[in-house]
């Protein structure tokens, strides 16, 4: 298959992994986050890590969107629907979720809730176009990657005047949260010396967003595609930049990402939404501008100020890591639930649920390797 087999290439990746091994320096460590799940699913699904020199370690971030988004929002959304009676449409990763209460979407759904699995917005179209009686609201989740398509269906619902479609908007963005790991890094968080920038969120956003990373903080970049070559080739550039004491942005996945990303969908995002003052993200805490909300033209279309939701406070399930695991201080083997309480089949949280989960990831690929 032309484009996937070339980048999973057996005799290339062997050559990948004795030049990382040479570049190598024995004396010196290289601690790198890959901020992006599916990243993280790549070096698991393909042995990656075992392809490093013991001093070339992977540290899991907080790029997966399911794993990030707190509690309350999930709360948030099961009042919607059960509460307000709204058809509430999601994608199926959120369903399984745990919210408070070991409540989770799936359960509000089994109970009598209206809660759809969708695969694209225009499913969330399709489905209040059909009921014009019913409201419908689409639970809007994840990074830059899928921003610009809710900002399409806003608009398509404006311009077809669809007055019982609305939009819970949790969308959140990539350098708030990269400043923040790294502005704690050290005694207090996380040892990084460089940083695997993300696939798609570079796609659209572009390379520049990242020269902050550099400047302010010292540390190299580099964007890197989601296949294993892709992965093993921007490690190896990373280690070239830390040996040769650089401190760059680079980018590896040049055959999607630009310098000033998708000009098109950034003009999108900037008409339909604006920055929220401050946002809640799962082991980060609150950090300011770094989610999205409507912007007043589209107020109308937003869920928030539509339907008033109340949400006391949530706690973490006792035990859970996620939080710890989102900052990559801790892994999944340091938690005391992993595959014992805690497994796909019942997640105790969401870093276990997701698809681009640390531990979906570890248990998925690499259970076996660790002795827990
Ligand atoms: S193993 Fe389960 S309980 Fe432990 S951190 Fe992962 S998701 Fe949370």
């Amino acid at each position: 298959m032309k484009y996937i087999d070339e980048f999973r290439d057996r005799d290339l990746a062997r050559g990948l992994a004795a030049a990382i091994a040479a570049a190598a320096d024995p004396t010196r460590q290289y601690r790198l986050m890959e901020f992006c799940g599916g990243h993280t699913h790549a070096i698991f699904r393909y042995g990656l890590a075992d392809l490093m020199p013991a001093n070339v370690r992977f540290i899991h971030g907080p790029g997966c969107p399911v794993c990030v988004l707190p509690m309350a929002r999930i709360d948030h959304a099961i009042t919607l629907a059960t509460q307000h009676g709204v058809t509430l449409c999601t994608y199926a990763d959120l369903m399984r979720v745990p919210a408070g209460e070991r409540r989770s979407l799936l359960k509000a759904k089994a109970a009598g809730a209206d809660i759809r699995m969708i695969y694209s917005t225009s499913d969330a179209l399709r489905i209040a176009r059909e009921d014009p009686g019913r409201q419908v609201v689409f639970f809007a989740i994840g990074f830059e990657t899928t921003t610009p398509p809710t900002a399409v269906a806003a608009k398509v619902a404006r311009a077809e005047g669809l007055e019982n479609f609305s939009i819970f908007c949790n969308h959140v963005l990539t350098p708030p949260a990269l400043r923040t790991i790294l502005a704690t890094a050290g005694p207090d968080g996380v040892r990084l010396d460089g940083i695997l920038g993300p696939s798609h969120v570079s796609t659209v956003i572009g390379s520049q967003p990242y020269g902050f990373v550099p400047q302010l903080f010292g540390k190299p970049v580099v964007i890197a595609g989601f296949e294993p070559l892709d992965v093993m080739q921007s490690t190896l550039m990373l280690i070239r930049q830390l040996n040769e004491g650089r401190c760059e942005v680079e980018n590896q996945y040049t055959r999607t990402v630009t310098a000033e990303g998708n000009r098109k969908a950034q003009a999108l995002m900037a008409e339909v939404f604006r920055p929220r003052e401050t946002f809640e993200w799962r082991g980060l805490g609150f950090l300011p501008d770094s989610a999205l909300r409507l912007a007043d033209d589209y107020a109308d279309l937003d869920a928030e100020r539509r339907f008033a939701v109340t949400i006391g406070e949530v706690r973490e399930v006792k035990g859970c890591e996620c939080p710890a695991i989102l900052r990559g201080v801790k892994e999944p083997t340091d938690c005391k639930l992993f595959g014992t309480v805690c497994t796909p089949d019942n997640p105790m949280g969401s870093c276990m649920v997701s698809s681009e989960g640390a531990c979906a990831a570890y248990w998925s690929y690499g259970r076996f390797r660790y002795d827990h």
